[in-house]
């Protein structure tokens, strides 16, 4: 690492030089940092905008789920049956599935060895259990916060190494020539005057690590200090893939956290207000002929948490629609645990059979929801208590919020995206497709880091170009320094202005999307795009992020808003996460809007995959079949002498 100066305008600039540039500080970025000095590639230096942003070491549920293969018991299991779980999940390709199969028990034993305490029986076989979309036992969990202590651990063993690392640091724009990535225009977050402003990177490579495009949504289950930065990405011409495939689900909104599990089976009232707190109604009861009805669906939405387009008809998702609809007529939604749904006018035994034994088994066919829940999950109730939420008293606001992206930046089987040199790993990278196990996003982020780190190990070595790059990066600098500049000079609130592009997103190109809505914010999206330089403003320098975050949202916004609008031109019918509004199709009930009208996809599209790239200024799709998973030879005598001339790492 070697570090120079840059002047413009008479001000001098910081500049370093390194090899690898490790952008972000969650699990998928620690590890890769860590992957990348233990293989001997040292020159390396990690930054983030914030040391402990982020959602790997802010986030939570009930039981958060790291996916690996079986590692434990006598059922059967292989690297190719992983993969072929991944596969199957639709729109995925076959090597990344194989990929992340190959090297999930290795990646997962790491952290183990590194002291995250993932549950083992005393013959030391670490027990699984079923998650959702998994046909094993291949799920487990140390809690509630299992993406913390990951980051927590890899953090520990990234700090005994001395890796080189800054915090405050948000990277502002790509930097590329015509051929590969040539390094990172970032803004120093915590400088006191433009002259530390801003920072140049100049680096062979890049590992993106930096999380789901959060910030596009207001209706959000991700951590507040999560926002990414994918939009910076697609500006540099990094191709996107399976951008329309999200999960999203009822979240509450402050704190922010998924209710799903014990939160609905112990039965809470839903009611909605208008904005103002007035004409509270228990919207539910109109949409169902009976409140057994309602409540047997609310019942089942504990274990099928995310919105799924299959259950919007009669099952259980049919709830998630009717919670955005009173979204969309700009009421507010709550749970309220302090009285029973109703006026308490239902009877337990008149619930499906499935609620009703359970119910019953866990002897909680009685009292008050929040009775119901402190005997059935006590800790459930003590974790709103711990963020000032007393359930016992108060009524929790909800929205249908998003909570992670199955698609992202493309990038090949050693997670390398579209533009050389640059790697996109952990949620930032799409190599999920439309249904995956709950738990692989964890498994992905540190199978991707590790395949990055080998490649660039192996290939990638030697030290940054610095010819021509001060030409390059003064011409990307010149314009965000008039920007900053600019924003400093005008008026405004540029927080108030994401949260309403935020807020925008998420009702009209979050889980329900019709063409109509759609169009019309992605032209909302790119006026303001157009404009953007009259529309910031930062009260001070410490303000400055925002206006590069707010540049991004909308960046990204307009990509994700064309891949969805690209989707129904290709004919793309309801699937995932997401409902497509369909002038042909059904209505689960005549009284919802025409947004609700649709047409399942049952499968007709998840072996093609969409992608997107930015190329002068104008979005290309294109459509391609799945890569199927590799049939390799391998037959071991020719694996090892491969193995011995280049690793296999081609
Ligand atoms: C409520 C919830 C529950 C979940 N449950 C599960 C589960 O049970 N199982 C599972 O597998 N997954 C789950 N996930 C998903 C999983 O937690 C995330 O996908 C994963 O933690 C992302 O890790 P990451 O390292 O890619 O990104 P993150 O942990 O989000 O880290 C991103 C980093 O990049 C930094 N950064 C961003 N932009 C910039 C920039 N411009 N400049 C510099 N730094 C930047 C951030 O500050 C941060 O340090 C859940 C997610 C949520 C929200």
């Amino acid at each position: 690492m070697r570090e120079t100066k840059l002047k413009h305008e008479g001000v001098t600039l910081r500049q370093i030089s390194v090899n690898t540039a490790v952008v972000g500080t969650g699990a998928a970025g620690y590890n890769a940092a860590d992957r990348l000095w233990s293989l001997g590639q040292t020159d390396l230096l990690l930054l983030t905008e914030a040391r402990t942003a982020g959602t790997s070491r802010n986030t939570g549920s009930d039981k958060q789920t790291y996916y690996k293969l079986t590692l434990a018991g006598g059922e059967p299991d292989s690297v190719r049956e992983m993969a072929q779980t991944l596969f199957d999940a639709g729109c995925v390709d076959g090597d990344l599935a194989l990929a992340e199969a190959a090297l999930s028990a290795q990646s997962f034993l790491r952290l183990a060895e590194l002291g995250v305490p993932f549950p083992r029986n005393r013959w030391g076989e670490y027990v699984g259990y079923k998650t959702d979309h998994d046909p094993r036992k291949r799920a487990t969990s140390v809690g509630p916060y299992t993406s913390r202590l990951m980051t927590e651990k890899l953090e520990q063993a990234v700090q005994e190494k001395n890796i080189p690392f800054l915090d405050h640091v948000q990277v502002i724009r790509i930097l590329r020539d015509d051929a590969r990535v040539r390094g990172l225009l970032c803004l120093d977050t915590a400088a006191e005057s433009p002259a530390q402003r801003f920072l140049l990177i100049c680096c062979r490579n890049v590992i993106y690590a930096t999380g789901g495009p959060a910030g596009i949504y207001a209706s959000s289950a991700y951590p507040p200090s999560q926002f990414g930065a994918s939009g910076l990405a697609f500006e540099a011409g990094v191709s996107g893939r399976n951008l329309t495939e999200w999960q999203y689900g009822m979240a509450s909104l402050r704190p922010r956290w998924n209710v799903s599990g014990s939160y609905m089976q112990v039965l809470p009232r839903l009611f909605s207000t208008a904005a103002d707190g007035s004409d509270e109604r228990e919207f539910l009861l109109d949409a169902f002929s009976t409140p057994e009805e309602m409540l047997s669906l609310l019942f089942l939405k504990g274990y099928q948490w995310p919105f799924d387009a299959r259950k919007a008809a009669a099952g259980s998702s049919r709830i998630d629609l009717l919670v955005h609809q009173e979204s969309l007529r700009g009421r507010r939604v709550y749970l309220d645990y302090r009285r029973n749904p109703a006026q308490g006018a239902f009877r337990f035994e008149g619930l499906a059979e499935e609620a009703r034994t359970y119910l019953e088994k866990a002897g909680v066919c009685f009292g008050t929801p929040y009775e119901r829940l402190c005997r059935m999950n006590r800790p459930a109730v003590d974790f709103y208590l711990d963020r000032g939420v007393d359930l016992g008293r108060e009524p929790l606001e909800i929205a249908i919020c998003a909570q992670h992206n199955n698609g992202g930046l493309a990038v090949d089987s050693w997670w390398q995206t579209s533009l050389p040199g640059f790697f996109a790993v952990g949620e930032a990278a799409g190599s999920h497709g439309i249904y995956r196990p709950g738990g692989a996003a964890l498994n992905a982020g540190q199978v991707g880091s590790l395949r990055a780190a080998q490649y660039i190990a192996a290939h990638c070595r030697g030290a940054a170009d610095e010819e021509g790059f001060d030409a390059l990066a003064l011409s990307a600098l010149r314009p965000l320094w008039g920007l900053a500049e600019r924003a400093l000079r005008q008026p405004g609130s540029i927080r108030e202005r994401i949260r309403a592009a935020a807020v925008r997103m998420s009702l009209y190109g979050a889980a329900f999307r019709g063409a109509k809505e759609l169009e019309e914010t992605l032209a909302a999206v790119k006026e303001e795009l157009a404009e953007l330089p009259e529309r910031v403003s930062a009260a001070d320098e410490s303000e400055l992020g925002w206006v590069f975050r707010y540049r991004d949202q909308l960046l990204a916004q307009s990509v994700y808003l064309a891949a969805m609008l690209d989707y129904i031109a290709a004919g793309g019918g309801s699937r995932g996460s997401a409902l497509y509004t369909d002038p042909r199709g059904e209505k689960a009930d005549p009284s919802l809007p025409e947004l609700f009208r649709f047409t399942l996809d049952e499968g007709a599209s998840s072996a093609r995959i969409q992608e997107v790239v930015c190329r002068d200024g104008e979005l290309r799709f294109t459509w391609r079949p799945v890569r199927p998973i590799p049939e390799d030879d391998d037959f071991f005598e020719n694996v090892w002498r491969d193995f011995r001339e280049t690793g296999n790492i081609y």
